[in-house]
């Protein structure tokens, strides 16, 4: 398919919309077939559930091009079950996960026009998300459902390059103890923009987040899990159930262990100790790693070694080593990338 005329490696982080995206309805306590379709609004009851009270979960992923000119996803079934548990703790109905790795094939087969040629750093962003859509006043879990996936292109992350960014400690909190850290949820977002807003206009980048019990744990930023490197090499990444279990922090262990030969860890990491660290990275999807340079703690500057300038010696590695097997320049593990074309 011929692509579209668009300036891919200018492209910032935006919605652009395309012709076609995924619908499907849930009623009468089953999904129907789901179909592609031309339009791009949602019209719901005003008294939707989602709109009353925010019974709303999404996932986020990427398709883009690989070195041998395949368009590939990474790691859907991932998406497909964390949207799963996403939905069973907002007493949602459960999209079928092979229903929704094929409504992602779908999603992307009709957009590869907006699919990224190899080299541009830019991609196409997969947004699943799933909304309670029939009228609710009583408190109570909405009985019908739509479930849509939209892309949209999307540039490189690293624009102009790397620039490792300064984080806040902040005093407010994203997540209860056994509450919904742990799930893509929009009301986890809703309840974070004051923070990040203020953050921003404090000259923060971002918020690193304590456990909400005792305040001394490192949880995570609003929208990225993260990694520590220590003195000695090792990988470490906080342990907590409030935390969304990134796909990439998953990925990124797992690469540090089996093709870097790293020592890992997933424990508890208490704030008292990120200072002995020598690197910090977030992961998510949008960057794969971003450079922490300096967290501040309430007037204490935390300054990693790796510095202002460029990414830790280790968190490159990680870096490349899993952006290289995204994009086919190296071997993945069994399963982890997706062929669509
Ligand atoms: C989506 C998300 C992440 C990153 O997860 P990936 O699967 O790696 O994209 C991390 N933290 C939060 C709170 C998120 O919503």
């Amino acid at each position: 398919m011929e692509k579209k005329n668009i300036d891919w490696s200018n492209l910032g982080f935006g919605y652009i919309q395309t012709e076609k995206r995924f619908v499907s309805n849930y009623k009468d306590g089953a999904w129907d077939e789901g179909v592609m379709t031309e339009d791009a609004t949602v019209v719901i009851s005003e008294c939707a559930g989602v709109l009353q009270y925010a019974q709303t979960i999404f996932e986020g992923m990427k398709a883009y091009t690989t070195e041998d000119g395949h368009i590939v996803v990474f790691r859907p079934d991932l998406n497909a079950s964390r949207m799963a548990d996403s939905a069973r703790r907002l007493q949602m109905p459960v999209f079928p996960e092979d229903k929704f790795v094929e409504a992602v094939v779908k999603t992307v087969e009709a957009n590869t026009a907006y699919v990224p040629p190899y080299g541009s750093g830019a991609s196409l962003y997969l947004r699943p998300y799933m909304f309670g859509s029939n009228p609710v006043i009583g408190v109570k879990p909405a009985t019908e459902y739509q479930f849509r996936i939209f892309a949209t292109p999307v540039g490189p992350y690293f624009k102009g390059g790397v620039k490792p960014l300064t984080l806040k400690v902040s005093d407010y909190d994203r997540a209860a103890p056994n509450g919904t850290g742990h799930i893509k949820a929009g009301l986890n977002y809703a309840m974070s923009l004051h923070a990040i807003v203020t953050a921003h206009e404090e000259g923060y980048d971002e918020n690193m987040y304590l456990d909400a019990a005792t305040r001394t744990k490192v949880e995570e930023t609003g929208g990225a899990n993260f990694l520590f490197v220590t003195k000695d090499n090792k990988v470490v990444t906080p342990k907590s159930d409030s935390i969304l279990p990134s796909i990439t922090r998953r990925s990124l262990m797992y690469v540090a262990k089996e093709y870097l030969g790293l020592e890992v860890e997933e424990r508890e990491v208490g704030i008292d100790e990120v200072k002995d660290f020598a690197e910090c990275g977030l992961c998510g999807t949008a960057a794969v790693i971003s450079p922490v340079g300096k967290i501040v703690n309430h007037g204490e500057e935390i300054c990693f070694p790796s510095g202002m300038e460029k990414m830790g010696p280790i968190t490159q590695k990680l870096y490349d080593t899993l952006t290289g097997i995204q994009m086919g320049r190296m071997e993945a593990p069994e399963g982890w990338i997706k062929v669509i074309c």
